[in-house]
């Protein structure tokens, strides 16, 4: 009907004197966007399918296309943009929920981009890091309030199982099913080869990724999907998945079509049948059910492994992180409203939660109020778009940082924030067979290898810079950062000063 025509968001730009009607871009879209006209012998487009992945720009041999944003528009007004115009078009013609994926992608505050880094001149020196030492080792886990010696003077060793990692980065939670196979396997290896951590989320853990266990965060979420014992015993660290930053408050669901073959195996449902994981735990009402929760999983693993508790950030996160401190959980992850997806109701992904970077201040700054940071390690996430993003997040008081849209990145994502299709054409967030397979394991874990090592590169010259040669020095030292046209609101939560203070 005419009232649903929406006037494509993008548009192809094929230049005919380069197009040499190879077919590529034909063979390379999956949404069938490319097509051959064998009575001119040229080739044509429908723009109504194109997402923007930019796979046919890439792979084209002549350079022959581009994707522009349409300047077709609508009548100028501030309050109705055509998006809000154009989606309640959708939801007047079908009548359901919008469906986005990735993060939110709103222009709301960056505090990570009105933050600034101090350096040491002339007092205080500052150190290279190519001649000197610098640790970025860190340990997450409960640390001990006191050195503690028995009668002869030994000191005693009651530290909690800790997480070892080469760099205070990590891998974060990604489904088998919701990402493919290749694109696991790239994320598992590459978090060997860098001695640090991926995580399965939902999905469980496929037999063939059990080799990789030492470097695994095995999840366990509300719908418990692939949930068993040696699905605990196989990981490294058991993460509680409570809530997550592209979705507060709500739960998942992966549709029955993409639960074939592996996938239905590894979370141990049907295939064809939905995969629904409610939005609470169902056993989970208060701080002490999740206390129930934590000891049940370390019971269940004879306390040889961290438990992690992630949660979204929401508006009273510092409370809620003062309880899973007390919950007996060795580490917090807390997602913000950044943090990407394969499929989230737009308007939540939009709307809902707040961005990491007030949310781990504000945290940090509860947890030594109440004298209980030790009790917990602080991991945070939620689009951690760089080196320098790491260093902030450390220095306002994380232990280490998750990536999951940096890491999908440089896999060769796009960011067309199309993956609750399952037609991704980089072989990522699908599980079709022709294009899983465009993702090489191989080339993908060295891609994530080189990223993490350029951003370790990076953290040890950005440290050595302001005079600190190690992870430990760095963490909660925010006389390190100064803030940036912020309010003076938004420089106590965040504990830092302006700049030029
Ligand atoms: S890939 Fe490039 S050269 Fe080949 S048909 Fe498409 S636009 Fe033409
Ligand atoms: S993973 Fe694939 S579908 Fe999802 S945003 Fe990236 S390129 Fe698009």
């Amino acid at each position: 009907m005419a009232i649903d025509f929406i006037y494509p968001e993008y548009e192809v730009v094929r230049n005919p004197q380069r197009c040499i009607a190879c077919r590529v871009c034909e063979r390379q879209c999956a949404n069938e966007v490319h097509s051959y006209d064998p009575e001119t012998g040229t080739m044509r487009a429908d723009e109504s399918k194109c997402v923007n992945c930019h796979r046919c720009v890439t792979l084209c041999p002549t350079r022959a296309l581009k994707i522009v944003k349409t300047d077709h528009t609508f009548k100028y007004n501030a309050n109705w943009k055509a998006e809000n115009i154009q989606d309640v078009y959708r939801q007047s013609g079908t009548g359901g929920v919008l469906l986005s994926s990735m993060g939110n992608p709103k222009e709301l505050p960056v505090y990570w981009d009105k933050i600034l880094i101090n350096a040491s001149q002339v007092t205080n020196p500052s150190i290279d890091p190519l001649r000197e030492p610098m640790e970025t080792k860190v340990y997450l886990g409960q640390k001990p309030t006191k050195v503690e010696r028995d009668g002869r003077g030994n000191l005693v060793n009651n530290l909690s199982p800790q997480l070892e990692l080469s760099v205070p980065i990590l891998f974060s939670a990604m489904s088998y099913g919701s990402i493919s196979y290749n694109a696991h396997a790239s994320l598992a290896r590459a978090a060997t080869e860098l001695g640090i951590y991926y995580n399965t989320g939902e999905g469980g853990l496929h037999e063939d990724f059990y080799q990789y266990g030492k470097n695994t965060i095995v999840q366990v979420a509300s719908g418990r999907f692939g949930v068993h014992k040696e699905y605990l015993e196989a990981g490294a660290a058991i993460e509680i998945k409570i809530g997550q930053g592209a979705k507060p408050g709500i739960g998942g669901h992966l549709p029955g079509t993409k639960i074939v073959g592996d996938i239905s195996a590894t979370r141990m449902i049907p295939e064809g049948s939905d995969a629904i994981s409610p939005a609470p735990h169902h056993d989970i009402y208060s701080i002490e059910d999740l206390r129930q929760l934590v000891f049940s999983l370390k019971e269940a693993t004879e306390y040889k492994k961290p438990v992690i508790v992630k949660v979204a950030a929401v508006h009273n996160i510092a409370a809620i992180a003062s309880g899973i401190a007390r919950s007996g959980a060795d580490i917090i992850a807390i997602d913000g409203f950044r943090g990407g997806t394969g499929a989230a109701p737009t308007r939540i992904r939009d709307n809902v939660g707040i961005p990491i970077e007030l949310a781990l201040a504000s945290v940090d700054q509860r947890l030594r109020d109440e004298g209980i940071r030790g009790n917990v390690s602080l991991l945070v996430g939620g689009s951690i778009r760089n080196s320098a993003d790491v260093v902030k997040a450390i220095a306002l008081g994380a232990d280490a940082v998750y990536i999951a849209t940096s890491a999908l990145l440089a896999l060769g994502c796009h960011l067309c924030r199309s993956c609750h299709a399952g037609k991704c054409n980089w072989g990522i967030a699908t599980q079709r067979p022709e294009l899983v397979k465009r993702l090489n394991p191989d080339i993908g874990s060295q891609r994530l290898v080189n990223l993490v090592t350029a951003w370790e590169h990076e953290i040890k010259e950005m440290m050595g810079g302001m005079g600190i040669n190690s992870i430990e020095a760095l963490r909660g030292n925010r006389l390190m950062l100064r803030g940036l046209g912020l309010n003076q609101t938004e420089l106590n939560i965040l504990g830092i000063k302006h700049a030029g203070e």
